[in-house]
């Protein structure tokens, strides 16, 4: 398939048959599962995925890539594919029922912190994610309290999925290659996850809590919180956000915003 890579796509191809049968196997397609893949590309995943699956759905945004595509998944299997953004994409419209639909991808990586965001604002629909993203974007998602690297990002896919790193890929896998290492990662959403009662106060909390992350939070809440709050919470003013778990945020969030507040 005659295709130059766009970069501002954020295309890289997968071209190492390893790398792709192994990420086949982490995702283990049944025939009946609902699946839709975010960035088929070329085809690498999506082909494989096809013949396993009953049907597959993708959405790719870029059209020159809509009729090799379609030409190629021919003799592979049932394909539906969406010409759109995946960012604008409502997944929720794929699944048949509630924690249906299964999500894979080798996503853009220019804009994975924001296809994200939108999957997790779907998350009712959801039943489980596969992603290829940036090894430190998945390191953030899967990184414990404590740690240098637990941030925002941490704390909103942890208030909501279980998350798993599953392996590293060097940039020799793609084509281009790009410029970082990846890694794989497995995103189940939590049967129980924290009742968050007022969603845009948690949001607002979690990232003037991380804005200035070497800044205690005593400092860091001054816009939010008065210290009476904070410590009504049972929350030490003294320390720095990284020393909260998801869990902490939660209660601190649900502390200051009442449930309807704002709603
Ligand atoms: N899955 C393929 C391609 C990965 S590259 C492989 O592994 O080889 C990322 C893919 O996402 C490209 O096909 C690119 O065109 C597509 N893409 C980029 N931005 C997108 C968006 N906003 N919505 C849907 N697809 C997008």
């Amino acid at each position: 398939m005659q295709h130059r890579a766009r970069k501002r796509f954020g295309q890289n191809f997968l071209h190492d048959p390893g790398i792709i049968a192994r990420i086949v196997g982490a995702i283990s397609p049944q025939p009946d599962d609902c699946m839709v893949e975010i960035g088929p590309g070329q085809g690498a995943i999506t082909l494989r995925l096809l013949e396993a699956l009953r049907h597959l759905h993708a959405v790719e945004l870029d059209r020159d890539l809509i009729g090799p595509l379609t030409a190629a998944a021919g003799d592979h299997g049932a394909l539906t594919l969406h010409q759109a953004d995946a960012l604008a994409f409502d997944f929720r419209s794929l699944a048949p029922s509630p924690q249906a639909l299964r999500v894979v991808g080798n996503l853009p990586y220019n804009i994975s912190t924001p296809i994200l965001f939108h999957l997790l604002d779907q998350l009712g629909a959801i039943r489980d994610m596969h992603f290829m993203l940036q090894k430190e974007v998945v390191a953030r998602m899967a990184a414990p309290p404590g740690s240098r690297t637990f941030g925002r990002l941490s704390v909103m896919v942890q208030v909501a999925c279980k998350v798993q790193n599953l392996f590293d890929i060097g940039p020799g896998a793609f084509r281009p290659a790009p410029k970082v290492d990846s890694a794989f990662v497995r995103l189940t959403p939590l049967a129980a996850p924290p009742a968050i009662h007022h969603r845009e106060g948690f949001e607002q909390l979690v990232a003037a809590a991380f804005s200035q992350r070497r800044k205690t939070l005593r400092n860091s809440l001054k816009k939010i919180a008065t210290e009476e709050q904070i410590r009504a919470a049972d929350i030490d003013l003294t320390i720095r956000p990284e020393r909260l778990s998801p869990l902490d945020f939660v209660r601190l969030a649900n502390h200051l915003f009442l449930q309807g507040q704002g709603d």
